[in-house]
């Protein structure tokens, strides 16, 4: 989804794969794709254009068989609360707390064991929060899938729904875009 925010990193980051991707601004642009990628920037902004140009019904229906994931403020986006008003999707039975690093350190990285990727019991994967969102409780069919040290939860998954409060656009590893992929094709 390309309204605002961190879209063309993940477009090279599929490029990279060998993955044709296009950018969806429109409910125009959506009949053909296979997966559906929100990405990171302001969730306030990004969930008002989405109302404003009809996106919201579309994808709540793409959703429904296909594979869709949020990255930060992708994250918000995808939840189904958010603990304030502002237009969300409500896909995912999770809530999430914006801004949860405070200011001193609204942008760090942290090295994450996630089981779920390729070699993700040995080989950290490098996470960048940037004014990250937490996820504050994550109900079945959703399940934590990364961590912090002290425990705080930083990506979930339900079926073909996948959440990450981190930017995996911005780092050096394909891992979790490999683990999407595989989550499109399943
Ligand atoms: N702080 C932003 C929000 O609440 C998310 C930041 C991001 O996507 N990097 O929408």
């Amino acid at each position: 989804m390309a309204l605002q925010g961190a879209f063309i990193e993940h477009i090279h980051k599929l490029r990279e794969l060998g993955i044709p991707a296009v950018e969806v601004r429109l409910p125009q642009d959506m009949p053909g794709l296979d997966g559906l990628i929100m990405p990171g920037g302001e969730s306030t902004t990004i969930g008002k254009l989405m109302v404003a140009y009809g996106l919201m019904d579309p994808i709540r229906s793409f959703a429904v068989q296909n594979a869709v994931w949020g990255t930060c403020a992708g994250m918000i986006l995808m939840a189904k609360e958010v603990g304030r008003e502002q237009p969300v999707l409500g896909l995912m039975d999770i809530a999430v707390e914006r801004n949860a690093f405070g200011r001193q350190i609204d942008s760090f990285e942290a090295s994450l064991q996630v089981e779920v990727l390729k070699e993700g019991r040995t080989k950290p994967f490098p996470a960048i929060f940037i004014r990250a969102p937490r996820l504050v409780e994550a109900r079945p069919p959703a399940q934590v899938i990364a961590r912090l040290a002290d425990g705080t939860a930083v990506a979930a998954r339900a079926g073909r729904l996948l959440v990450t409060s981190f930017h995996p656009e911005l780092s050096r590893d394909l891992r979790f875009h490999e683990y999407f992929l595989e989550m499109v094709q399943s």
